[in-house]
């Protein structure tokens, strides 16, 4: 990454800001919300500056698939992935997406109405 990665998760991830971590690895880390949708309310960031879905690479498909891995197991770790959650990745502004670093948001520990307004 030549690029200072400016976005308040580039600055939780080079620990500027604090964040409540529930993860970390070599590819990503995952910390609660801090304006949290539901009772769990965890996203989960690449280390590498991706600004949106639509920036992401054929060579970041290995790094996304990790991602989603990663997901599981802290749904596991949360105690939410019996009972269900939802995968939420927001792009661009129709898709109300308010950090240009690409996150995943996991939602659970109540139900989620569908389809989303
Ligand atoms: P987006 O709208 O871009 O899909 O999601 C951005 C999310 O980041 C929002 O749910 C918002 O509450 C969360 N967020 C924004 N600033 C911070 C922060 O400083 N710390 C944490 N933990 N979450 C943040």
């Amino acid at each position: 990454m030549s690029e200072t990665n400016n976005t308040i998760f580039g600055k939780i991830l080079r620990g500027e800001i604090p964040s409540d971590r529930v993860w970390e690895d070599d590819k990503c880390i995952a910390f609660r919300d801090v304006n949290p949708a539901a009772p769990t309310h965890i996203l989960v960031i690449p280390r590498q500056h991706i600004p949106t879905l639509n920036d992401i690479s054929e060579q970041d498909k290995s790094l996304i698939g990790h991602m989603v891995w990663v997901v599981g197991q802290i749904a596991a770790q949360e105690g939410i992935a019996e009972d269900g959650y939802r995968l939420v990745v927001n792009c661009n502004e129709r898709g109300g997406q308010t950090v240009y670093h690409l996150h995943m948001h996991i939602l659970g520990g109540r139900g989620l109405s569908w389809p989303p307004g």
